[in-house]
């Protein structure tokens, strides 16, 4: 029988990372939604790091995008080329959205980002690494932001005899939005694992060895301190995934490569091209959680526009907020409505020790079980 029902609108949305989700999922009954995304499967990367000192935890993260959406489709493909009204993938198909959607994130050093799209790769990847980890007497992250903590907290955990020395330009750990009292609080639970902080001093040279690689080597702070390691991670370096972006949309992309977005989350000087998580410029505050706070307003509007009822939902972003756990039971955070800090117990429970495995795996239609790894539930 033919369907009578009227055209729906195409929704574009690009990367199918925790921003693509959330906005692809909830618009799947009102329009055809089609998802592009090079990698095998969704990568909850939040918990790399704990995969990559115990590689069990990585068939619960790494989870299939089958259960994502009912009518809509997921394309394993890049786009190389995106204008608003035209979409030019790697594989040479092109696309024409009515509405599109960028929420291709950012690229991170290896291990805290996956840069392999084929699952089994990546988790080749992380084993190997794993290997090499776990033979390292020494470890050197160079880096003492959110990430260098939390590697510093998991390989502590794992291997508390293990030596782990971190080194940051920075006079302090954390990065400069963040409050004295939490950063004073991360400093005194690393140095009581027995972690070691270089702080306010780059290195005068990278290490000579590849990142992940096994092989000792000496390195030498522009203040004269000297480590000896057996293995080094880079723990900084957000790159948006922007380079894409043609025509009227990279007049948007600034200079940094972040994308200029206005509060409705539309992509400046455009009217159905959206922005939103990691990429866009909307919020300094990058996170899955900004993403997941940015993909409503993202769903609210396009309905809005689909259905032409009701105005624009605009976004405000929150003051600086974080959690940063230090293995499965320390850490600490600041909360924008509090005045205290989020004590270790707390983080232990909204990260620490699950990762949020379980909320992005129901975002996905996905069960998920220690033992077995994820399946898909719908
Ligand atoms: C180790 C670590 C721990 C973290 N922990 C937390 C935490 O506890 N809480 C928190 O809120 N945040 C955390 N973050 C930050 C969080 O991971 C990011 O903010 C989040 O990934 C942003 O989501 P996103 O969807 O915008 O981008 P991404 O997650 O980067 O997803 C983008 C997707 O787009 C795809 N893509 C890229 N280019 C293209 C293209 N040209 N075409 C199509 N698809 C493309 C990518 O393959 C990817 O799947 C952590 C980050 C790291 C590295």
């Amino acid at each position: 029988m033919a369907d009578s029902s009227p055209a729906r609108p195409t929704v574009v949305v690009l990367g199918g990372g925790y921003a693509g989700i959330q906005v692809a999922r909830p618009l799947d009954d009102v329009a055809d939604v089609v998802l592009v995304e090079p990698k095998d499967d969704f990568v909850h990367n939040v918990a790399a790091l704990r995969a990559l000192v115990d590689p069990s935890w990585l068939e619960r993260i790494y989870l299939p995008y089958t259960g994502l959406l009912g009518r809509g489709r997921v394309i394993r493909d890049r786009a190389v080329k995106a204008d608003a009204g035209r979409v030019v993938l790697a594989s040479g198909a092109e696309l024409s959205p009515d509405y599109l959607v960028l929420a291709t994130g950012s690229g991170y050093p290896f291990p805290a980002k996956s840069d392999v799209p084929s699952t089994e790769a990546a988790h080749g990847k992380v084993r190997n690494t794993h290997a090499a980890l776990a033979a390292a007497g020494r470890v050197l992250l160079l880096g003492a932001g959110p990430v260098g903590i939390e590697l510093a907290g998991e390989i502590k955990a794992v291997w508390p005899g293990k030596q782990v020395t971190l080194v940051d330009v920075a006079s302090d750990v954390l990065g400069e939005r963040y409050r004295p009292d939490l950063k004073a609080e991360l400093r005194r639970q690393l140095t009581d694992l027995g972690a070691e902080l270089l702080l306010g001093s780059p290195l005068r040279a990278d290490p000579p060895t590849a990142a992940g690689e096994l092989r000792p080597f000496v390195v030498t702070t522009q203040a004269g301190a000297e480590v000896t390691a057996d293995i080094w991670f880079r723990c900084y370096g957000v790159a948006p995934a922007s380079d894409y972006l043609a025509g009227g949309l990279a007049a948007a992309r600034r200079p940094d490569g972040f994308v200029e977005v206005t509060p409705e989350l539309l992509v400046a000087g455009q009217d159905r091209v959206f922005a939103l998580g990691d990429v866009s410029a909307a919020d300094q505050n990058k996170g899955a959680g900004a993403a997941g706070r940015q993909a409503p307003i993202v769903v609210s509007n396009i309905r809005a526009l689909i259905t032409g009822d009701g105005g624009l939902a605009r976004y405000e972003p929150p003051p600086a907020g974080i959690i940063v756990p230090i293995g499965p039971d320390g850490g600490g955070g600041q909360r924008p409505d509090s005045a205290d800090l989020v004590p270790a117990e707390v983080v232990a429970q909204l990260k620490g020790r699950d990762m949020m495995v379980q909320r992005f795996a129901e975002l996905l239609g996905v069960s998920v079980t220690a033992e077995s790894g994820a399946s898909c539930g719908r």
